[in-house]
């Protein structure tokens, strides 16, 4: 798709709107399965929170996918996008023994992270297989605020609990068929995460039943010029061959798992907002965008650099601006950043809008959330109603005027 397509789109959507290109998606899952062809058996469990809608989901099923939840409410969607929920793994973190329960029953792999729930599961169906994570405690990132491997994370059961992780097990009598780490979501030195998976190695040595080892995600990809990505290709290469002369020790043939999110749809995403205001300060240019924080939050939660392009003047001279939302509170997308010049009533497109942008938009200002389209086979296809009134409105109570005036009472 060019930057004509996406004017267009932008034009039709009276309002923010997100645009994911399928073909991008495409590419990025073939890039991953090609880089493991040399594995026997492979099996990619896309992230469903980076991206949840039930079109790209069906999508991403008819890849050949399975699916990495969080939630129950994720596990629903990915059964109702048409998943086995075989091919299902429900890796939560801190949630109830019982909705561990109802995840089991219906038939998706569990993945336990502590040693408490471990034990409660365990006791009560030792007969269902079950994936353990574990936390090697390496920094696979540079960012602490997303490396979930280091040692005071909230994240998996800690490799130095593994003798007490062993005692549940054998207590219990359960069966552990898979071993799984997420470390973080910036893999930039490739020799630190496989240094993580010869620990996983190590501890699925204690485990005689397994079927699979999953490496989680932290592919990084590049969101501006100059940024390290992973480099999958190499990774590939080192990982298979390790994988393969465990699988040999270990005496049979297990499948290698990776849940990726951003890497499969972070590029395939655009955000598309119009520029209601071109503000001039005595230092600054604004150019002030019809969303905010509410739309895509990413940049004021995290600082993530999101590229901005003016694609209405996709050929004008660079000028510096500073571009910012219409939310009453702090709610600048970029500072400083040179952008072909702008006129209000320009669309501009934020890149990498696929993951984590529309799944952590909000109603907040009581604003509509955005619209999603699917670029597919040169078509654009609305694949969520941009939200209305009635949408703000869902759920809300209003209670009868003598409740709030205080005079109910009086009569109860
Ligand atoms: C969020 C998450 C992922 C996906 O991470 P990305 O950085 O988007 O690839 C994978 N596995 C688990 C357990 C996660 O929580």
């Amino acid at each position: 798709m060019n930057t004509a397509d996406l004017v267009k789109i932008a034009e039709g959507a009276n309002g923010p709107v997100y645009v994911y290109d399928a073909e991008k998606i495409k590419r990025q899952y073939e890039r991953l399965t090609s880089a493991f062809s040399g594995v026997g058996k492979l099996r990619l469990h896309y992230a469903t929170k980076a991206l949840n809608n039930i079109s790209i989901l069906k999508y991403i099923q008819g890849l050949g996918a399975g699916l990495d939840t969080v939630s129950i409410q994720e596990v629903r969607l990915g059964i109702q996008a048409g998943f086995d929920p075989a091919t299902i793994i429900f890796t939560p973190n801190g949630v109830s023994l019982n909705e561990i329960e109802e995840v089991a029953k219906l038939g998706v792999q569990i993945n336990i992270d502590n040693l408490s729930i471990l034990e409660q599961f365990g006791s009560k169906y030792p007969d269902i297989p079950v994936c353990i994570r574990i936390n090697p405690h390496v920094m696979a990132g540079g960012n602490s605020n997303i490396s979930v491997g280091h040692i005071d994370s909230k994240f998996g059961i800690s490799i130095h609990q593994i003798p007490h992780l062993l005692r549940i097990t054998e207590n219990t009598n359960m069966r552990i068929n898979g071993i799984h780490m997420h470390t973080g979501s910036d893999i930039l030195d490739i020799d630190v995460f496989l240094h993580a998976t010869e620990i996983l190695f190590e501890t699925a040595k204690n485990f005689r039943n397994l079927e699979f080892i999953d490496f989680g995600s932290g592919f990084k990809v590049p969101y501006k010029q100059g940024d390290i990505e992973t480099n999958i290709e190499e990774l590939g290469e080192k990982l298979t061959a390790k994988f393969n002369a465990f699988c040999s020790e270990y005496g049979r043939q297990l499948t290698l798992a990776f849940e990726p999110g951003k890497f499969l749809v972070s590029q395939a995403g655009y955000f598309l907002t119009k520029v209601n205001v071109v503000k001039q300060t005595t230092s600054t240019v604004f150019a002030q965008v019809d969303s905010g924080f509410n739309h895509l939050i990413r940049p004021m939660l995290y600082g993530s650099h999101h590229e901005i392009e003016n694609i209405s003047n996709p050929n004008g001279r660079e000028r510096f601006y500073s571009v910012v939302g219409y939310i009453c509170e702090t709610d600048t997308f970029g500072s400083n950043r040179k952008i072909a010049e702008i006129s209000e009533g320009d669309f501009l497109a934020f890149h990498n809008a696929g993951a984590y942008c529309n799944t952590m938009a909000s109603n907040y200002n009581s604003r509509y959330r955005p619209a999603e389209v699917l670029w597919i086979n040169n078509e654009a296809h609305l694949i969520r109603a941009r939200e209305n009134f009635e949408d703000i409105l869902r759920n809300q109570i209003e209670l009868d005027a003598s409740i709030l005036s205080g005079k109910a009472t009086v009569e109860a």
